[in-house]
């Protein structure tokens, strides 16, 4: 999520905990709702999805939510209703049954109404969408400059340097990787960025897979697929967030081949984001996924503790926040699974220090962001460090936790590591099978039978917990 976004949302949630002791303001909770939605969803989704509901009442324990037809029921219901109720109970403070009806003959009335100025994210310059002031829709923070440079992003920055400054003649398609909140939006909008300042009219086209979907489906309802396919291929450079939203949806992949083939035919250049590699997408065409290989595929990976103190720095200053270089450098080494928490904790402390002129420590710290800091934790206590860890606990191999000899020397201390898999880390009984090259089955009764003897035998009880502290050790020495 944009920085700006991070603001916005912890602004609506402090808003949003204001309002809770403020029942006067009852009539005002589906705007508030709509300003939570907005701050959490792409412009485009925001308008395409939510701008277009209606309240039309509220009472203290109902809200009647109304929309043009039954397509717009369904698709909300189906992907945005739980997002929605949230937002009501953040800014309501409780639970409202909320109901979505369709109400053709009020949608009618307005639309005799004047149309409002569309958003600017869906503005495409030269594309003849009747906007009149041509711009681009990329968020103007995600530039090179403020993207910090370390050993897990050099090689796909300098891919999307190169791919910026020639575009379409060095990596077309350039695909980006990686886990959630490593940078890759940033990165991918930093190309269109780069080349928008350097030749203002080129055609670029920021959109996430789910809005162009969305947008395609609108399409098909409105028999206007032509225009659709006519807009994807005037554009000079295309850029596709999550493109991972592709597998599995066979009518758009088919949809998108031609859109891209007749971009790269053109040489327009085409960048993609996904939290896999194309060949990782088990429901994606073998033709799109040899297209999607045709460029460079390239990863970001995990930033190491020095690359996430400089980003930390970067962005307190570019928000101009003040906060102790010892807070930011505590803040790199707790949180290391992704920069978005991180940008997160950081926003969190700023706001308390700012609304409470109070002194924070460390301590403080791990006040604040308890429920980060536990995610954190979890997120980097992974079944091979726990395998390496019981191995070498017992004086054993790595192999020999995963190998199949059946002596009690070894059985044992293998049941104990699918044990603690199971109870250290949020895996399911079949991916820690996989893990061990087990069926589920093994996993299950191992976990049984070291929870049942661990019920009466102390000895066993010690054990589980030196290991666990060694495991939970070993991890924090793992992402240092
Ligand atoms: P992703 O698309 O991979 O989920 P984003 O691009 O949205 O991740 O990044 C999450 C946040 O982290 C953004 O605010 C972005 O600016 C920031 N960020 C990620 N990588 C870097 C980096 N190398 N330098 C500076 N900020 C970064
Ligand atoms: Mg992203």
């Amino acid at each position: 999520m944009p920085v700006n976004n991070l603001l916005i949302s912890w602004g609506y949630l402090l808003r949003g905990l204001i309002l809770r002791e403020m029942n006067s303001e009852e009539n005002n909770i589906w705007e508030e709702a709509c300003k939570q939605l907005k701050g959490v969803l792409s412009g485009d989704v925001y308008d395409r999805w939510i701008a277009v509901i209606k309240c039309q009442e509220i009472s203290s324990s109902t809200m009647r939510l109304a929309v043009a037809n039954d397509f717009y029921k369904d698709w909300l219901e189906e992907n945005y209703f739980p997002m929605i109720r949230k937002a009501v109970m953040i800014v309501s403070g409780k639970e409202l049954d909320i109901s979505l009806e369709v109400d053709s003959v009020c949608f009618a009335e307005m639309k005799n109404e004047p149309e409002p100025e569309p958003h600017a994210s869906i503005s495409i310059p030269g594309l003849g969408f009747g906007h009149k002031k041509p711009t681009h829709n990329l968020n103007p923070n995600y530039t090179f400059d403020a993207y910090v440079v370390g050993p897990s992003n050099q090689f796909a920055h300098a891919a999307a340097m190169a791919a910026s400054n020639s575009p379409s003649r060095t990596y077309n398609p350039l695909f980006l990787y990686g886990g959630v909140g490593l940078g890759k939006t940033h990165l991918m909008q930093a190309i269109g960025n780069h080349v928008a300042s350097k030749k203002p009219r080129t055609k670029i086209c920021y959109i996430t897979c789910e809005s162009f979907t969305n947008e395609y489906i609108e399409a098909l309802q409105n028999n206007s697929v032509s225009a659709f396919r006519k807009k994807y291929r005037k554009i000079d450079m295309l850029l596709i967030d999550d493109i991972q939203f592709l597998d599995g949806k066979h009518r758009l992949q088919e949809e998108f081949f031609h859109t891209f083939n007749a971009l790269f035919e053109s040489h327009k250049q085409i960048v993609l984001t996904s939290d896999r590699t194309p060949s990782e997408m088990a429901g994606l065409a073998p033709r799109l996924i040899s297209r999607f290989e045709w460029g460079l595929v390239t990863e970001l990976g995990k930033p190491d503790v020095e690359t996430r103190t400089a980003i930390l720095r970067k962005k307190a200053e570019l928000l101009n926040l003040s906060i102790d270089r010892e807070l930011i450098d505590y803040l790199a080494e707790r949180i290391s699974s992704n920069i978005r928490s991180l940008e997160g904790a950081l926003i969190r402390v700023a706001s308390y220090i700012s609304l409470t002129n109070q002194h924070v420590d460390i301590a403080k710290i791990d006040e604040l962001l308890r429920d980060l800091l536990d995610k954190e934790s979890q997120a980097i206590i992974n079944v091979d460090i726990i395998q390496r860890t019981v191995a070498e606990h017992f004086d054993l191999r790595h192999s020999d936790i995963l190998g199949k000899k059946r002596s009690r020397d070894i059985a044992w201390p293998r049941q104990i590591a699918m044990h603690l898999s199971r109870t250290m880390t949020p895996q399911s009984f079949p991916v820690i099978g996989e893990a061990f090259s087990r069926n589920h089955a093994t996993i299950l009764y191992a976990h049984d039978q070291v929870s049942e003897k661990a019920k009466a035998d102390r000895v066993l009880q010690q054990t589980i917990a030196i290991l666990k502290d060694k495991v939970t050790k070993n991890c924090a020495k793992a992402v240092q």
